[in-house]
């Protein structure tokens, strides 16, 4: 029982110092990328703490390799073991396009509860961005992880519950819909699920010193569901940070658009907008929240404005568990050639050491990639950027990021 990671009462956790934490190696890439993720956090936990400290990794099955040994997908015994260890990693898993299961990732936060993914884009100097000023870049984006189109709830166009579906529709809201042909989809957004992840980002915001939320939304559309994630969202930042939080307006009127010391500008942006917010006027967004698909969405914008998908890392966090992984997909391209990135498994792991309270660690891998990074010795996806750099296998990449540690 000394290896495992405990949850106090005020939701913080007691890590001894040898955890047990477990892992899935995912498909694809994932075994290459884990492989060098791994050997990167155990050198720097060493590098932190020497003898202090270790992780104990421990195998847990999902995706293709559960099923080649189990049969199934997802075994309950991994999600058992999530709960167990309250804290896990993982690569990426596979999910088939337009046919076939649903998405093994999203029932892994779905079946946990695991609300709030997290995913940080800060510019790492060296890299290369499509942008002007990526420095000014350093946001971090709260998507709502348990429900809206994620859910699942969509009939084929054709069967006999999607012509139900349709008629009910064409009865209430008069609208001429096909019930052949058309397939359809419910988009649930629910307060509760809404206000616990703003208040999370709030929190997050308040903490961290961060000058803004900005919630993120299609709501002059979809009133019902975005437009009330909105409306949530503010009632949460009225209601339970009142002290913290200042609007746009006051902003401007009372603190000549300087946010003050210990407060937070609460905002909101149209979906489509904020694309273009993002990239045209970066230093003015700082903590974003959004519903799970606005979310997906401008992760992958974000993740591409500070070098791509390869140094896109993320959290999915609940109340009593949480499962590190990358925004990326298992580049099935890539599979098996010790090629891809690693960066983004890696910088979730940095994540992860934090969640522990184990900032130091953390601290030796940011900067032992900036070194490996600034050195021009990196993977294909930096090296084909970068002028006059070194291109690395993925394994080869995670021993490099180590020689930096000593
Ligand atoms: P993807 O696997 O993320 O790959 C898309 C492209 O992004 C790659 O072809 C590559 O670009 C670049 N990329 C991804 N990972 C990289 C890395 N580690 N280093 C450098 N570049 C990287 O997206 P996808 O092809 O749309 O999805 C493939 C499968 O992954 C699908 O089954 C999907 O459902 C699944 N998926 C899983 C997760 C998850 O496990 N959380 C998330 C997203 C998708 P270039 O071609 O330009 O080199």
């Amino acid at each position: 029982m000394e290896n495992i990671i405990k949850l106090n009462k005020d939701g913080s956790l007691s890590v001894p110092s040898s955890p047990i934490i477990p892992y899935i190696p995912g498909d694809g890439t994932g075994p290459d990328i884990w492989n060098a993720t791994r050997i990167v956090l155990d050198k720097a936990v060493e590098t932190a703490y020497r003898n202090e400290k270790k992780i104990i990794f421990k195998k847990i099955l999902a995706g293709e390799e559960a099923y080649k040994e189990t049969g199934e997908w997802l075994p309950e015994e991994t999600l058992e073991q999530i709960k167990k260890y309250k804290v896990a990693i993982k690569g990426p898993l596979t999910t088939p396009v337009g046919h076939g299961m649903r998405s093994l990732n999203v029932a892994i936060r779905q079946e946990l509860d695991l609300f709030a993914c997290i995913r940080p884009a800060k510019y790492i100097t060296g890299v290369p961005s499509p942008c002007n000023e990526p420095e000014k870049i350093n946001m971090v984006i709260f998507r709502e992880n348990s429900e809206d189109l994620y859910l699942g709830i969509e009939w084929e166009a054709g069967t006999e519950d999607a012509k139900e579906a349709v008629t009910f529709v064409n009865s209430k809201i008069l609208k001429n819909l096909d019930d052949k042909t058309t397939g359809i989809g419910i988009k649930p957004i629910s307060e509760k699920n809404t206000k616990r992840l703003i208040r999370k980002s709030i929190q997050f915001a308040v903490d961290n010193n961060r000058k803004s939320v900005t919630i993120m939304h299609k709501g002059n559309i979809m009133k019902f569901t975005e437009g009330a994630f909105l409306k949530w969202g503010y009632e949460v930042g009225e209601n339970e940070f009142k002290d913290m939080i200042i609007t746009e307006q006051e902003l401007w009127d009372q603190f000549d658009g300087k946010v003050p010391y210990g407060k937070v500008v609460l905002k909101d942006r149209i979906a489509d907008n904020m694309f273009q917010q993002v990239l045209l006027r970066p230093s003015e967004y700082d903590v974003i929240t959004a519903p799970n698909l606005n979310g997906d969405y401008i992760s992958d914008l974000l993740a591409a404005m500070v070098g791509g998908l390869g140094l896109a890392p993320g959290a999915n966090i609940g109340e009593s568990c949480a499962v590190f992984e990358a925004t990326h997909g298992t580049a099935p391209k890539y599979a098996g050639l010790d090629k891809v990135n690693p960066g983004s498994v890696i910088l979730s792991g940095a994540m992860m050491l934090e969640h522990l309270g184990w900032h130091e660690a953390s601290d030796v891998i940011h900067a032992a990639l900036q070194k490996a990074i600034l050195n021009k010795q990196v993977t294909y996806d930096l090296a084909r950027q970068i002028p006059g750099s070194i291109e690395l296998k993925c394994s080869e990449f995670a021993r490099k990021i180590c020689s930096f540690m000593d």
